[in-house]
């Protein structure tokens, strides 16, 4: 049940790995979350991925974490004649809102937002990036480009407008579509792609409600402005290097992870990174040195989690990409630099009793040598502030809440235990001794820090810590 790492990892289910078998295998191999991407699929598709992932959370007693994540507002062109058009460089290209197939000339991009939102001068990027159309003008309902960089263009591929605010909702039709569904199923984290604004979160927000946690997906250059906003607002943040590769120039993804980082642990926000992490292993089952090292220093930045996506998805070797990654994570864990990196973050802590309680329990375990800090949690907030401290003892939490144990899987370090409220101070104690014991996050005589809120049973602030040792009574 205890996992040897406190870095979490996402692995993207897909046609590679939507069987219970496999499910099992990449939870026992080290994956904490599940994402169920909406971008492919059916309905009926998510639905069996996602019964499948609750029995075999069932099986292993462990929560299992679910992350659907939201296609957003993804731009497309439409169809071509034949499929496909070769561009050329320097040639003049239109796109329209005419839904006729397109050709060498012309084609549809049915985002009727877009028109308003560019000008001469802006680029557009299509397909990741591939090809580059530079904006000569904009007229009623068309826009005519040069084609900076050409190449080959077939049926709806993807269209990136980095330097535009554009006027669209963060949710499009299909995506409250598959809110409602994946809501319905039953979620502990919906993931919103292209955010702009800290008001797309907010819609978001509106609508999920108490029912799921928000992650907001980082990849237009807008979102980076209102960094800090978007955070303040979101319940966690991903680094989507894909999509933000191709909105800014590659080069400052490095950087802008650091900072995304950085600036999310700092208000206590879970952070993901995301993306090509070990790219190469969807056709090979070991990865690239340059792959190990990106895995590693994600870790050494501090982030929560860390995700797969087409390497679990689709790829050959969903498993062994699972398990590379968890021996990266573990070992880079265990340098000491890394421990040192997580300390010298600076923690600007809140004025709030979870946050006293949190530093105060990270401090007395490291000084008496303690075994665990068990904390004990309704809403899973006062948890993610203890993870928040980096402390070098594990982390386990004790909750009444199944959906709490589900959504805290993505934080780093926290090792979950659904179980009864404690009924009084007495319990409280012998309770974290005998699941501590239990799990094996401490033996006979070993301290233990527990931190709780009385009185016991009523969701409210953390306000009590306790020292205790494991006596003999409390193994089983
Ligand atoms: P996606 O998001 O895989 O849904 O596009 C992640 C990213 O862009 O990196
Ligand atoms: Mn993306």
């Amino acid at each position: 049940m205890h996992r040897q790492r406190c870095t979490r990892i996402i692995a993207t289910l897909g046609p590679a790995s939507s069987d219970v078998e496999t499910i099992k295998k990449l939870s026992d191999a080290g994956a904490d979350v599940f994402r169920l991407n909406m971008s492919h699929g059916t309905h009926r598709d998510i639905g069996l991925i996602h019964s499948a992932i609750r029995e075999v959370e069932s099986d292993t007693g462990r929560a299992i974490g679910i992350l659907a994540d939201l296609q957003g507002p993804k731009l497309r062109v439409g169809v071509f004649d034949g499929d496909k058009v070769e561009l050329a460089q320097g040639q003049e290209f239109t796109l329209d809102m005419d839904e006729k197939p397109g050709t060498q000339k012309r084609v549809c991009l049915p985002h009727p937002e877009i028109y308003q939102a560019v000008e001469k001068g802006t680029d557009l990027l299509l397909d990741d990036g591939k090809i580059r159309l530079s904006i000569k003008k904009v007229e009623d309902g068309r826009i005519i480009t040069t084609v900076a960089v050409g190449g080959v263009i077939s049926n709806r591929k993807g269209v990136n407008v980095p330097n535009a605010i554009l006027p669209m909702a963060a949710l499009t039709v299909k995506d409250k579509k598959d809110l409602d569904f994946v809501l319905n199923l039953g979620v502990d984290w919906v993931g919103l792609s292209f955010v702009q604004r800290p008001e797309d979160v907010q819609e978001a927000k509106d609508i999920v409600g108490e029912q799921a946690k928000v992650l907001a997906k980082l990849e237009k250059p807008a979102a980076l402005y209102a960094l800090d906003e978007i955070i303040a607002l979101s319940d966690a943040v991903m680094v989507a290097r894909g999509d933000m590769g191709v909105e800014l120039p590659m080069e400052e993804v490095p950087a802008k992870q650091k900072k995304i980082i950085r600036h999310a642990r700092r208000a206590g926000k879970p952070v993901v990174v995301a993306t090509q992490m070990m790219e190469s292993m969807i056709l090979s089952p070991v990865p690239t040195r340059a792959e190990v090292s990106d895995v590693a220093n994600a870790v050494f930045d501090g982030t929560d989690a860390i995700m797969l996506s087409a390497e679990t998805a689709a790829g050959q070797y969903p498993v062994e990409a699972v398990s590379h990654m968890d021996r990266i994570a573990q070992t880079v864990e265990r340098e000491p630099s890394y421990r040192k990196a997580q300390n010298t973050e600076e923690t600007l802590r809140e004025a709030t009793s979870a946050d006293a309680l949190s530093a105060a329990a990270k401090q007395i375990a490291a000084t008496l040598e303690a075994a665990v800090i068990v904390t004990y949690t309704t809403s899973g907030s006062t948890a993610i502030r203890a993870a928040r401290e980096r402390p070098k003892t594990s982390l386990l939490v004790l909750t009444p809440n199944q959906s709490t144990a589900r959504r805290l899987t993505i934080v780093w370090g926290l090792n979950c235990v659904h179980t009864e409220d404690a009924t009084n101070f007495q319990d409280m104690i012998d309770k974290a001794c005998q699941i501590s014991v239990k799990y094996k996050f401490a033996a006979m005589k070993d301290r233990i820090v527990i931190t709780a809120g009385m009185p016991f049973g009523t969701p409210g602030k953390t306000n009590v810590i306790r020292i205790a040792r494991i006596q003999s009574y409390h193994e089983e």
